[in-house]
């Protein structure tokens, strides 16, 4: 349906747009644009601001700005979710006509009572999609993702609820869900490894499903690890993380690549972002990059 080969290396940053950039999210722009550099392949960014509801005015060009302060240059344009909306349905159609998506009107509230998670009660019901949530029909895959191979973080086994689980493509409320957008633009943008949070790691059996529906080609995939305040408190634009200096980068991308397994020389930590990034870049190995899914961050007062 969507086929796209590519040789070369393309990577991309995916913020979304419901907050300014933290501590957090700078690692996984600064580990997928060393991913992607350090194989001369290109990063692309993508604001994915299909959530209006979470969106924050103005979060998108500040994100842009840090990254620019922070030297971290995109190749090509800034690709916005909310004007892919006719890709989009152009998907959800040809699902819709293959059979392979379906419209389910069970609330939260009904999945609870059976038992916490959807079970297909939907799947044979032919509800009308509207003022419905679209769900994928993972009765046809062929193979089932019962596991995959992170680059990082090595064999990730999914649980038994997440296998045959038809989760949602379009929300009820009209709005595309995440691993709908994130999939298709993927593939648009042939995109061939994501590179992002470990917070994301849970989503990724789902994203692979559906590449498989599409019958395109799944691409490798690491997940880095999270800065967390304590076990399990992942730093989120929610939470009111701070935002980082754009004024003064270099001691933050310094602990950035701390973090990340790269602590810079300090004749090299003395110089500016693009210097950097380009020493970073030539020392680049993702062995040397914590195999965790989490790192919790010393409190500084
Ligand atoms: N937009 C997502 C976020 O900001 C990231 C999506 C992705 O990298 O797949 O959490």
């Amino acid at each position: 349906m969507l086929l796209k080969e590519n040789k070369q290396y393309i990577g991309r940053f995916a913020p979304s747009p419901s907050g300014p950039l933290h501590f957090g999210s700078l690692v996984a722009a600064v580990g997928s644009y060393l991913q992607a550099k350090s194989q001369h392949g290109i990063w692309q960014v993508r604001i994915e601001d299909i959530d209006p509801p979470r969106e924050i005015a103005g979060a998108s060009e500040d994100i842009l700005q840090t990254l620019q302060a922070y030297g971290l240059l995109w190749d090509g344009d800034v690709i916005y979710q909310h004007q892919r909306s006719q890709d989009y349905e152009a998907i959800l159609d040809v699902l819709t006509k293959q059979n392979l998506c379906y419209a389910c009107s069970c609330t939260r509230k009904m999945i609870k009572q059976q038992g916490g998670f959807y079970q297909g009660q939907c799947r044979d019901k032919q509800h009308s999609p509207v003022a419905n949530a679209l769900r994928i029909n993972l009765t046809s895959i062929r193979y089932k993702t019962t596991h995959f191979k992170d680059k990082l973080q090595g064999l990730i086994e999914l649980d038994a609820t997440q296998v045959d689980d038809d989760f949602i493509i379009k929300r009820k409320d009209g709005l595309y869900a995440y691993n709908l957008a994130v999939v298709i633009d993927d593939i648009e943008q042939g995109v061939t490894e994501v590179v992002r949070g470990a917070d994301l790691i849970s989503t990724t059996g789902k994203q692979i499903s559906l590449y498989q529906l599409l019958g395109a080609k799944v691409p490798s995939y690491v997940h880095l690890p999270l800065a967390v305040t304590a076990p399990g408190f992942k730093l989120s634009k929610q939470n009111h993380a701070t935002a980082v200096d754009k004024k003064n980068p270099v001691p933050t991308l310094l602990k950035v690549l701390a973090f990340l397994g790269h602590p810079v020389p300090k004749n090299i930590a003395q110089t500016n972002c693009a210097e950097i990034l380009l020493w970073a870049q030539q020392h680049w190995c993702l062995n040397n990059v914590p195999k965790q899914l989490e790192i919790q961050l010393p409190v500084t007062h």
